[in-house]
């Protein structure tokens, strides 16, 4: 075993098998071989092999492929569904809307885009004297693209990221959550039943130190999706291999609802935003701060939404929320909940486990009374609780949502858009929404991605399938047989020249410029 020194204790991690857990019921449903870092290093040769013949097939055809792709997911969403809730715990219909369907508008946007992405502009050169240069910026692939994926969204993540590679011509390899790896499975699956080359689309199976051995294995590029403890260390690692990184960590997104907010809306997304997937969602609502004079009637149709969701195992149709991954993660939010608890604050609803329903459950949490100092407003909680807190002037409720590490997404919420998206230019987050929440991660066309401590790059939007190419400038020089004048050698007279173009290009006047200019065709002639 290896050791994982974690903030808290060292966990112990198996080296040889893994075995993958449904986290409602604790049934094995599957078990691995782990990956060794030699197994790691030989998937990624196999797809550089496989890359540079995936490059080559024209765009049409591997946008082919991903069409193909999105008819297979279609048809086998039900399926799709049933995997991810089995080892993620969300409700089936959670499964579907969240994960199967962001991925086919994200293949659709991929389908779409990929022509625009890859093609080659032309550019032209405001430079007076590189004006017969032909420019161009042509548009490649990164290489071999290695995705390391979190489990809270462990179809819906790797996938959006490897169509965005796979269309424009790259290989991926995927070392999944070793809480979920079979949605990643069965995403490769369905690739390769679309077409995709085997070698170019392969996942590798471990915990933490597969991780580190993908990314030391050879790989063009570091995709991660993760907490921010690991994000330092994915981004050092990378920097020793000096490959670049595109990281999506946590977030402490905040909700504003302003006093002209409709309180029956808004109070049915609070509790939407922190309770979807059991509140695990990087974009989910984890501080929501209240006008006063709306505040009580707000807590009270929190409270009262909250009492009315139906908690228990997600392959259930009609339960809303489901248990959380693991006793880890359940033992971090209640830690939360107690510090705050022991610190002055009022839970209205939940706050305790619910061992009857199983090991992983924990009741959906309305929470008053907070202040900053609690690791509830500073720390990431990722679990169903919905801390409330009040506020008198706008400028106070901005000031608070701007005082956290994170920047992830937020949310404003009024009855004038206009009043809501003032306030929503002024929060630091990769993305605000007004009067919605979270639903901007199924909008293909929007970049996701943090600002602060919530990550580096984006994903989803042009933005994030541009993260997938390298661009290349090439110029062709129209005057082939022509010396270019800044060549050897130097003299005064080249001076001169040099200062009359400098003054011709940028400065006022042009006193030097008829004599330069003159002397020319002479300094021409006497190029080496
Ligand atoms: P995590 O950081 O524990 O693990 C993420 C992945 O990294 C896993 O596959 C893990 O095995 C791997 N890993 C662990 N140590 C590694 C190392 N040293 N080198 C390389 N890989 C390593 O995160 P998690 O608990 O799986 O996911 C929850 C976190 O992910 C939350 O913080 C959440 O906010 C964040 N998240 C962010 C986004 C986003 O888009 N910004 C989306 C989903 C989740």
């Amino acid at each position: 075993v290896n050791d994982v020194v974690t903030e808290s204790r060292v966990i112990e991690i198996p080296t040889d098998k893994l075995i993958n857990r449904n986290p409602a019921t604790g049934e094995v449903i599957g078990e691995y071989k782990i990956a060794s870092p030699d197994e790691v290093r030989a998937a990624v040769a196999h797809a550089r092999v496989a890359q540079a013949a995936w490059a080559q097939v024209p765009l049409r055809k591997r946008v082919a492929v991903i069409r193909r792709f999105m008819a297979l997911l279609t048809e086998k969403k039900e399926s799709v569904a049933a995997t991810i809730n089995a080892e993620a715990g969300k409700p089936r219909v959670e499964a579907l809307l969240t994960e199967v369907m962001v991925v086919l508008d994200w293949a659709r946007f991929c389908a779409q885009n990929a022509y625009r992405v890859m093609r080659e502009e032309s550019l032209s050169h405001g430079n007076l004297v590189m004006k017969t240069k032909r420019g161009m910026l042509v548009s490649e692939p990164v290489g071999v693209v290695g995705i390391i994926a979190p489990w809270n969204y462990p179809f819906s993540i790797p996938a959006t990221e490897t169509l965005a590679a796979l269309v424009t011509g790259n290989a991926v390899v995927i070392k999944p959550s070793e809480l979920t790896p079979n949605s990643a499975l069965k995403l490769a699956e369905l690739l390769h039943e679309a077409g995709v080359p085997e070698a170019a689309v392969q996942v590798v199976i471990g915990y933490g130190p597969t991780g580190s051995a993908l990314i030391s294995g050879g790989i063009d590029k570091v995709v991660f999706t993760g907490s921010v403890a690991t994000g330092k260390r994915v981004a050092a690692a990378a920097a020793e291999q000096l490959i670049p990184c595109l990281l999506e960590l946590g977030g402490k997104d905040a909700m504003l609802v302003l006093e002209d907010a409709d309180v029956d809306v808004a109070a049915s997304a609070a509790v939407w935003g922190a309770m979807v997937n059991a509140g695990q969602t990087c974009i989910s609502v984890e501080r929501c701060y209240v006008h006063d004079s709306i505040y009580t009637p707000f807590v009270e149709a929190c409270a009262d939404k909250i009492t009315k969701l139906t908690i228990g195992n997600g392959a259930d149709d009609d339960v809303c929320v489901g248990p959380m991954i693991s006793t880890r993660q359940l033992e971090i939010v209640e830690s939360q909940v107690e510090d705050a608890r022991s610190r002055g604050a009022h839970v209205v609803v939940g706050g305790k486990r619910l061992p009857a329903l199983g090991e992983h459950y924990y009741a959906p949490t309305l929470i008053t009374g907070i202040d900053r100092s609690m690791r509830l407003m500073q720390e990431e909680t990722f679990g169903p609780v919905l801390p409330v807190i009040p506020f008198d002037k706008d400028e106070e409720a901005i000031a608070m949502a701007n005082d956290s590490e994170f920047g992830l997404a937020a949310s404003v919420w009024s009855g004038d858009s206009g009043h809501g998206e003032r306030i929503a230019r002024r929060i630091s987050a990769g993305a605000v929404m007004v009067n919605d929440v979270i639903s901007q991660f199924g909008i293909s066309e929007a970049p996701h991605g943090g600002v602060k401590k919530s990550g580096i790059g984006r994903a989803h939007g042009l933005m994030g399938l541009r993260e997938m190419v390298v661009q290349k400038y090439i110029a062709v020089e129209r005057l082939p047989r022509v010396k270019r004048l800044w060549w050897y050698s130097y003299g005064k007279q080249f001076e001169h020249q040099m200062l009359a173009f400098v003054d011709m290009m940028f400065a006022k006047g042009t006193s030097r410029l008829t004599g330069a200019l003159k002397s020319t065709p002479a300094l021409w002639r006497k190029r080496l």
